[in-house]
């Protein structure tokens, strides 16, 4: 279907179809989650959210116009891709292109676990070198993230994210409605996930293998230049074996099973927490000004939080 696309409309159009629908993507999975748990959060799901903080508007506007800016150049690599058909140089295909099913299965699996060591790899980097951490840092400004933060980065770090999209069609063949399948629901997916600020009973923190959303919150509020911790995406092994992971002893552990099992988390702390009107974000005047508008000025002006990417 993509390839077809592409050959048809040629190479902008396609990273201007592929950057729209992952706007759409993007507007529909973090936008309902978001939604549902800061918008109009309980005191049940509070209990399980990370950060017992609510971002400010203002933030969320942030890491929303950051993560349209992520868009685009995440979706130049693969627009180049489907460009490449044409030409030879990628070995992309569609349908079964002449393979069995039991190689797409097994490409399947290449793009899985390959993508998630480069990331890995990829990410740790951005916090063990300096010029690195300078593409990354602004991921980093969001210590508080909410699930429109999974692609807020910089135009470099996005792209770089992006490349396997590029190479991996370019090493080997590969149905591309299956990687790009592959990457806008389990990695994109997955991202919202793990930038949901909130824990699922399970998989929780203490899961052997898998890395959940509170190692992705600690990310972002511990990780810094020369610190890294968890830079894995899916898989704990990376970090693991690397030994740069969250390990604290129940007493003082911040997940939500220890802070539970410590009896915090209470409706007297619930009840005392500010919860933000994030109704301007609603408006498109606050999208392009930035300030709520004058329906708003009964409203408290949302405080923007403190940078500490630095
Ligand atoms: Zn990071
Ligand atoms: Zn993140
Ligand atoms: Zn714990």
């Amino acid at each position: 279907m993509l390839v077809e696309l592409a050959a048809q409309t040629g190479f902008f159009i396609t990273w201007i179809i592929i950057a729209a629908l992952a706007v759409l993507l993007m507007i529909i999975m973090s936008g309902l989650l978001f939604w549902r748990d800061y918008a109009n959060p309980t005191f049940e799901r509070w209990q399980r959210k990370n950060d017992p903080t609510y971002p400010s508007p203002l933030m969320v506007r942030r890491e929303a116009l950051q993560m349209l800016k992520g868009v685009l150049s995440a979706s130049f690599c693969p627009a180049l891709a489907l460009y490449l058909v044409e030409s030879g140089w990628s070995k992309a295909y569609a349908g079964l292109g002449g393979h069995s099913v039991a190689y797409l299965i097994f490409t399947f699996f290449v793009i899985w676990i390959g993508s998630d060591l480069y990331e890995w790899a990829y990410h740790r980097l951005g916090h063990t070198a300096k010029f690195w951490w300078q593409q990354h840092k602004g991921h980093h400004v969001f210590f508080n993230p909410t699930p429109f933060a999974v692609i807020a980065d910089d135009h470099a770090d996005q792209f770089l994210r992006s490349v396997p999209l590029l190479a991996i069609p370019l090493l080997m063949p590969v149905n591309m409605d299956l990687l790009f399948l592959t990457y806008g629901t389990f990695f994109y997916g997955y991202g919202v996930y793990l930038h949901w600020g909130h824990e699922a009973t399970y998989p929780d923190a203490h899961h052997p293998w898998i890395n959940t959303s509170f190692q992705h919150w600690v990310h972002h509020a511990k990780s810094r230049l020369y610190k890294p911790m968890h830079t894995g995406f899916f898989f704990k092994l990376w970090d693991q074996l690397a030994g740069s992971v969250y390990e604290a002893p129940p007493e003082t552990c911040l997940c939500a099973r220890c802070s539970l099992a410590r009896g915090e988390r209470t409706r007297a702390e619930f009840d005392a927490i500010p919860k933000p009107d994030y109704r301007p974000l609603l408006r498109p005047s606050f999208w392009l000004s930035g300030h709520p508008d004058s329906k708003d000025s009964h409203l408290p002006a949302p405080a923007a939080q403190p940078d500490r990417a630095a």
